[in-house]
């Protein structure tokens, strides 16, 4: 875990710059892409301008040629009227035949030197005032400009009739190098448009003849729309600073090109905001990928230090887990052990058939619920026991796919507990000595007794064997008495024997009668001594299974206490009671005294060992006294006694189990 974490900066800025990528990418392609529909509109305006100058170019060389083929056509009228005979006949057809061919000419006018109308086509009566209205100025300019110069002139554009503006063409009439009259073509611009642009070229642009200051002559479009872009050429002749004005439309059909635009920007947007989507999704991932890894190290480190063997085998008894602590405690390592069939590599030799018998038990589901000790062999051979507990193994769907194991060693326990069981036994040897050590003066005054009995009675016999008139079967009373006193002193001597012999402890069917016998031969000396009246209620007992010794520790252990309780009470009153009520399953043992009793302070301490409140006391008697009582599966707890006369006392209670279970 502790290698993992500053890793995880450095994980994330790099995922940081992965999920920044594409975004990036996307980024330059939609600029790319922009780029390219940027170029492609311009490289089409170029194309559009280079067509359109291109049209424009062919527009011009169109009116030009037109306007000079006009020219020369009035050249010849000219020359034809100068040279020929009946000119006016001449004028009349030629110009008829002009007029029809061109009818961008509105009219044909014939004036004589002094710009006196001769004839005019196709006004038959040639108006002066008409001449005038033409714009005097401007025609009369003309006129005397190509009379003086001899050449075709074209006048400056004049509006007549409101707003529509015209031009003339001025052709001089020569004969023998003089002067002799003038020939006019009008050119209604508007007509002359109409006339001379063809129909094609007024779908795609518009025309529009114009000057420097802006006036507008003539104009011919079929279109409408918006304006893109527009091109002028000078409109030569007439020239006085006229120009052609092209200007085309706009392609209504890049409605496409928009829309494709459109589709593109839309896509970009998309696809960045399903990045920002998988980025967010990318994040919880790596965010819960980052959880599980912490999980992940934690489960391991818990694993590492769990000190408890844990090993996890199939339905079939192969295993498929084990942990260090279980590697450890076997001292095998986890390839030897892992896909392993019974017989398991830490399985005794010896005890085989045992342990196949519980693995098979286990595999069946009927493994001891609070566990089972087994004995398993370490690597090196050494063997050690094992607490095995046993639970079932079900995976993430609820299915039971095995079984798991937890394994403790409980060699170091067991041999813990065998030391301390042992110690116990040691400790209530010294105890049962010791309470010998207190009672020896009275056993040795109880020995006294028979033996001073039988010094006397062997004194009697030796006098009687003295006398002269001694009968030997004057002895016989004697010896039978000396006999008794011996068996009294030989039973005393085998109590205490008995009593300070050295056993295991072991339940065997005994007689609670006779332990309580036991114990009051042992104590009715101190008590007559101590004026002590003891009472048994003692109904009719089955054989217990119990050791004897031990129980007889109990319950002197117990008389003696309830003796000493009542040493500084009123005689009267020094009664100790022991009865036994016999139940279902149990026995119950009441030792009551009427003694100091035990004051609340002390009596949770009562049965800790070492305490005591006597100055001679070793404090182990009721601990132990508990401790043999629970090895016989019965309690020992303490009461107050309250039909006590002396206004104090206690009852000290055990049970003990009729049968063994
Ligand atoms: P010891 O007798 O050596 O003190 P025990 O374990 O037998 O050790 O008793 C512990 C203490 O319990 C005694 O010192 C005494 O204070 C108290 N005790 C035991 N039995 C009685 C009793 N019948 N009445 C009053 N106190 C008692």
């Amino acid at each position: 875990m502790d290698q993992m974490l500053p890793m995880m900066p450095n994980n994330s800025r790099r995922m940081g710059w992965l999920l920044a990528l594409p975004k990036v990418g996307i980024v330059l392609l939609l600029i790319a892409l922009l780029t390219f529909l940027w170029l492609l509109n311009r490289n089409e305006a170029e194309q559009e301008r280079a067509a359109l100058i291109k049209d424009v170019l062919w527009l011009e060389q169109n009116l030009r040629f037109n306007l000079s083929r006009n020219e020369e056509q009035l050249q010849q009228l000219a020359a034809d009227l100068s040279n020929r005979p009946d000119p006016e006949k001449i004028f009349r057809l030629r110009a008829a035949h002009q007029l029809k061919n061109n009818s961008e000419i509105s009219q044909i006018i014939w004036f004589d030197k002094n710009r006196k109308v001769v004839d005019a086509l196709p006004t038959t009566r040639p108006p002066d005032d008409e001449i005038e209205a033409f714009g005097p100025l401007v025609t009369e300019k003309a006129f005397e400009l190509a009379s003086r110069l001899g050449k075709v002139i074209y006048s400056q554009p004049f509006f007549l009739e409101g707003n529509q503006a015209f031009i003339e063409v001025m052709v001089p009439i020569f004969a023998e190098r003089q002067l002799i009259g003038m020939l006019a073509a009008v050119y209604p611009l508007d007509q002359f448009l109409a006339k001379l642009v063809p129909w094609w070229f007024t779908e795609k642009y518009r025309v529009i003849i114009t000057d420097d200051n802006d006036i507008q002559y003539a104009t011919k479009s079929n279109i409408e729309g918006d304006r893109n872009q527009s091109y002028e050429v000078p409109f030569d002749p007439p020239g006085y600073g006229m120009t052609l004005r092209i200007t085309n439309y706009k392609d209504t059909d890049n409605s496409l090109q928009r829309l494709l635009t459109l589709v593109i920007i839309m896509i970009a947007a998309a696809t960045l905001w399903s990045l920002w989507l998988v980025r967010d999704l990318i994040k919880k991932r790596s965010q819960a990928e980052e959880a599980l890894r912490a999980e992940h190290a934690f489960r391991t480190a818990m694993e590492n230090s769990l000190t408890v063997g844990m090993r996890a085998r199939d339905l079939d008894g192969r295993i498929i887990y084990v942990n260090p602590a279980f590697c450890k405690m076997t001292g095998f390592q986890s390839i030897d052990l892992v896909g392993k069939t019974p017989p398991m590599p830490y399985w005794v030799p010896e005890q085989i058939d045992e342990t196949y018998a519980l693995h098979a038990a286990v595999l069946a589901g009927k493994a001891p619920r609070d566990g089972f000790e087994i004995t398993f062999q370490r690597h090196n051979g050494e063997r050690f026991n094992a607490l095995i507990y046993e639970a079932r193994l079900i995976d993430g769907k609820g299915q039971h796919t095995g079984w798991m194991a937890s394994v403790l060693d409980v060699t170091e326990r067991k041999r813990a507990e065998e030391l301390a069981r042992q110690q116990q036994e040691q400790l209530q040897f010294t105890a049962r000595l010791v309470t010998l050590g207190e009672m020896a003066s009275t056993l040795a005054h109880e020995l006294n007794q028979p033996l001073s009995a039988i010094a006397s009675y062997n004194a009697g016999c030796l006098n009687l064997l003295e006398s002269p008139n001694g009968q030997t079967q004057d002895i016989r009373p004697a010896l039978e008495k000396i006999s008794i006193q011996a068996q009294r002193a030989g039973k005393i001597i085998r109590r205490v024997h008995d009593f300070v012999r050295k056993s295991e402890p072991k339940r065997a069917p005994c007689s609670f009668a006779e332990v309580l016998e036991d114990c009051l031969g042992f104590t009715e000396a101190d008590a007559r001594k101590q004026r002590i009246r003891i009472a048994c209620e003692i109904p009719p007992l089955p054989l217990i299974p119990a050791d004897r010794l031990m129980l007889e520790q109990v319950l002197l252990n117990l008389i003696r206490n309830g003796m000493e309780a009542m040493a500084n009470i009123a005689v009267a009153d020094r009664l100790l009671c022991i009865s036994i009520a016999l139940g279902k399953s149990e026995m119950r043992v009441s030792v009551s005294d009427q003694g100091c009793g035990i004051s609340p302070d002390i009596q949770g301490k009562l049965f800790t060992a070492f305490f005591t409140t006597k100055p001679e006391g070793m404090g182990v008697g009721l601990s132990i006294c508990r401790s043999i009582i629970e090895f016989h599966r019965g309690r020992l707890w303490v009461e107050e006694n309250p039909r006590s006369t002396s206004g104090s006392g206690t009852i000290f209670v055990f049970t003990l189990p009729l049968e063994t279970e």
